[in-house]
């Protein structure tokens, strides 16, 4: 007998009829002699309404009532699954992420997962239950609800699975594994059947959102191997684990990041300790910055730019003018939003050289111009404007997938 965490994103469970199907998946799972914890998403776009709805109140609500609202989604998805496996008539209890165990930090609508403590899962495990628990959401110290922010199911499976030690831990989606680029934009896009935590994580934190980075992230910390599968198809998915018995590929994917802005903060004084100033102003308020850019310096001055999340562009602006840009003369700032970032992805790439010429020629003969690069042992990532971004991925893909 195993212990198996099954995850069922948000269109694993969109409507009545695919309820049914994750129960019937879940059932037969159980029929089978597995003790079984399903960890679910908020149906379809459900989380999207509820932002837009409070919107509607408020844009500027506050955060802790945000993730009240946003954790009534996940409320709805496990008590009609846990219905729809009673309904086949298994015995199934469902779970909001407080009473399952989850403990968070503060920090709302983007709460990380201190601990999970399992003891009401393994009494309902016990009491021989499918245990149906509520992603993205868990209680902080204070008793308060927050979430994990988006993608954040894929995590809470993850957390699980590493708390009690499950024998197996399958994410469902609604594509059949994790492919060299998005199987909906890219068609040619080839499924792996198995792919290493490091190219994953890149992967995720790039852009290819089938797994949320923390997940994988939490899964390479704890040794879980994941495997995501397609909820519709009843066929293999690819395993996500830390040494590939494949020969390593050079490049394992290609994947985009529409979610970005660029800020570009002129003519700073070239002197001394002022990026390590501009930049800490930004640490302060948790404001992540990815690539960065400076200019050699011509007149004394240099200009530095940097991207960081849409969600963050605004707030790292109004702080930067408040406490940097007004604070020295001449010197000023731009947000751009008309840019993604596109990547490509490959622990190949560390004994191969030429990979990045072959990668901006490729940029080049499509010419799409390149605003910004950056690299790691595993990836190269190229800032270039929104609307080359679909054409750039397709064209690296097919430069490093070529059809035979
Ligand atoms: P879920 O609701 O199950 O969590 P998501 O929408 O979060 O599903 O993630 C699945 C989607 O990820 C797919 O529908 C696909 O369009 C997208 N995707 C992006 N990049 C990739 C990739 N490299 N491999 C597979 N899917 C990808
Ligand atoms: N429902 C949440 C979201 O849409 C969490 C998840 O899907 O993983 O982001
Ligand atoms: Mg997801």
């Amino acid at each position: 007998m195993s212990l198996i965490v099954q995850k069922f994103g948000g269109s694993s469970v969109a409507d009545a009829d695919r309820v049914r199907n994750v129960a019937r998946i879940v059932t037969e799972t159980y029929k089978k002699g597995n003790d079984v914890v399903v960890v679910v998403s908020a149906q379809g776009d459900t989380t999207d309404d509820l932002i837009a709805k409070y919107k509607e109140i408020d844009p500027n609500a506050s955060e802790r009532e945000r993730d009240m609202l946003l954790a009534a989604g996940e409320q709805i998805s496990i008590s009609l699954l846990a219905m729809a496996i009673q309904s086949m008539g298994c015995p199934a209890v469902s779970l909001l992420g407080w009473q399952a165990g989850f403990r968070t930090s503060s920090s709302h609508t983007s709460a990380r997962i201190k601990k999970v403590d399992p003891t009401r899962i393994r009494n309902e495990i016990a009491k021989k239950n499918i245990v149906v628990v509520a992603g993205f959401q868990g209680i902080d110290k204070h008793d308060d609800v927050t979430t994990l922010g988006r993608g954040g199911s894929d995590t809470s499976a993850v957390a699980i699975a590493a708390s009690m030690h499950a024998d197996l831990c399958q994410i469902f989606t609604d594509v059949e594994g994790v492919y060299t680029a998005d199987p909906r934009k890219v068609p040619t896009a080839l499924k792996l059947s198995e792919i290493s935590y490091d190219e994953m994580l890149e992967l995720a934190t790039l852009g290819a959102q089938v797994l949320n980075n923390r997940s994988v992230e939490l899964a390479k910390k704890y040794g879980i191997e994941l495997e995501v599968l397609s909820s519709l198809t009843n066929k293999p998915g690819t395993i996500v684990k830390e040494h590939t018995k494949m020969e390593k590929l050079l490049i394992s994917g290609v994947a985009k990041d529409e979610d970005i802005v660029r800020i570009s903060v002129t003519n700073i004084p070239d002197e001394p300790g002022l990026a390590f100033k501009l930049f800490s102003i930004l640490s302060a308020k948790n404001i992540n910055v990815d690539i960065i850019l400076q200019s050699i310096g011509r007149d004394k001055t240099k200009d530095i730019s940097f991207t960081v999340n849409k969600d963050n562009g605004q707030a790292a602006v109004d702080l930067l003018t408040e406490k940097f840009v007004n604070r020295h003369d001449g010197v000023s700032i731009s947000m751009n939003d008309n840019v993604a970032k596109v990547s490509i992805v490959g622990s190949g790439m560390e004994s191969h050289a030429g990979v990045a010429t072959d990668m901006f020629e490729a940029l080049y003969d499509a010419n799409i111009n390149i605003h910004m690069i950056s690299t790691s042992e595993i990836k190269i990532s190229v800032l270039i404007r929104k609307e080359y971004a679909d054409k750039a991925v397709r064209i690296l893909h097919d430069k490093f997938f070529p059809e035979v």
